[in-house]
């Protein structure tokens, strides 16, 4: 006997103490398989909490009950199966706006240096007054290499002057080091 049929056996036996082969096979299978033991125990329950099955208006309250309950269960499974679905929705639409934010994010940030080049296109006066300070520094700089220019020329004109200076350097920088290591040594 299989434990589908056995099942169906225990639910109708409750109505009818019927005594066959059917019985028999059913109170062995019983013996064997613990579920339809399980199965047995929980019908038999139900049956002291909604009355016995033996009168058939009982019977009839006690399905209605059964069937109703059954009704809820499923009513509450598709509403945990709704609120699932929802979340799932809920979580893709902020993926969605998340991607969508990293996109406009990017987008902002990638564009700034295109703006930048933009305002120095359009507005040329702007951005010659905006650097106008660093073009002092430039100046002093352009001045710094010309005296540079001028002292290489120099120097070069006078090969006895550019030993001297290298050896000059060469020594200081010797000294500079010798300075500097002695401490790390003692
Ligand atoms: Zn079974």
């Amino acid at each position: 006997m299989r434990c589908r049929d056995a099942k169906q056996w225990l639910y109708a036996q409750r109505d009818s103490d019927s005594e066959s082969a059917e019985a028999t096979a059913l109170q062995d299978h019983l013996a064997q398989c613990p579920a339809c033991r399980a199965y047995q125990q929980r019908i038999s329950r139900l049956d002291s909490l909604f009355g016995p099955s033996t009168s058939p208006v009982h019977s009839s309250i006690s399905t209605d009950k059964i069937m109703l309950a059954i009704q809820q269960q499923q009513r509450i499974t598709q509403q945990l199966e709704d609120i699932r679905k929802q979340q799932q929705t809920r979580v893709a639409q902020l993926r969605s706006v998340g991607a969508v934010c990293a996109a406009i994010t990017f987008f902002t940030l990638s564009s700034i240096p295109l703006l930048l080049l933009a305002v120095a296109i359009i507005q040329t006066d702007l951005v010659v007054k905006a650097l106008t300070p660093l073009n002092g520094v430039i100046d002093v700089l352009i001045i710094l290499g010309e005296y540079l220019q001028t002292g290489v020329a120099l120097v070069s004109r006078d090969n006895w002057l550019l030993s001297g200076i290298a050896f000059a350097v060469v020594v200081m920088m010797g000294m500079w080091l010798r300075l500097m290591r002695h401490p790390q040594e003692a």
